[in-house]
């Protein structure tokens, strides 16, 4: 079955938003293969974003995602990959649709709540980077 690296950013976390954010997935249908609270170390932050890492705004973005702890997850379930991005929203909160994650809780997209893998290649690629095998159920 199909499994998403989604990942609740500090902004998130700190605004206590974990809660809502996993019933979402559970009201849905997804299966919680995995979860952690975490700091992310400087280095994972950029190899997790390493393909930004040119953007302007690339280190405003590694600081801001090491600044606090993240809620690291693993949902699964059919589709889970595009399913994720349409619950979570656009990136731009602004313009992302009422009833989205970013949509309900954001307005800067520095501070958007959430992140979700874009691509399968980028799930497989997020899991392995953030979790060990014995970690994932
Ligand atoms: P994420 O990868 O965090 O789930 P995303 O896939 O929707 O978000 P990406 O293009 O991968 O968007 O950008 C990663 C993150 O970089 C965004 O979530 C956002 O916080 C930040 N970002 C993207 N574009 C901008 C921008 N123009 N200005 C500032 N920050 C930006
Ligand atoms: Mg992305």
């Amino acid at each position: 079955m199909e499994q998403s690296f989604i990942m609740v950013k500090p902004d998130g976390v700190q605004r206590n938003l974990v809660g809502d954010i996993v019933q979402r997935f559970e009201n849905k249908g997804y299966t919680l293969a995995a979860a952690k609270l975490m700091s992310i170390p400087r280095e994972t932050a950029e190899k997790h974003y390493a393909e930004l890492k040119d953007k302007p705004f690339f280190n405003s973005l590694i600081s801001f995602i090491t600044s606090g702890p993240v809620f690291a997850m693993i949902w699964e379930g059919e589709n889970v990959i595009t399913e994720a991005r349409k619950m979570m929203g656009t990136t731009n909160p602004l313009e992302a649709a009422p009833g989205t994650i970013r949509g309900d809780y954001a307005v800067q997209v520095g501070m958007n709540v959430i992140h979700g893998s874009d691509s399968p290649e980028s799930a497989e690629r997020e899991m392995n980077l953030f979790f060990s095998k014995d970690e994932i159920q």
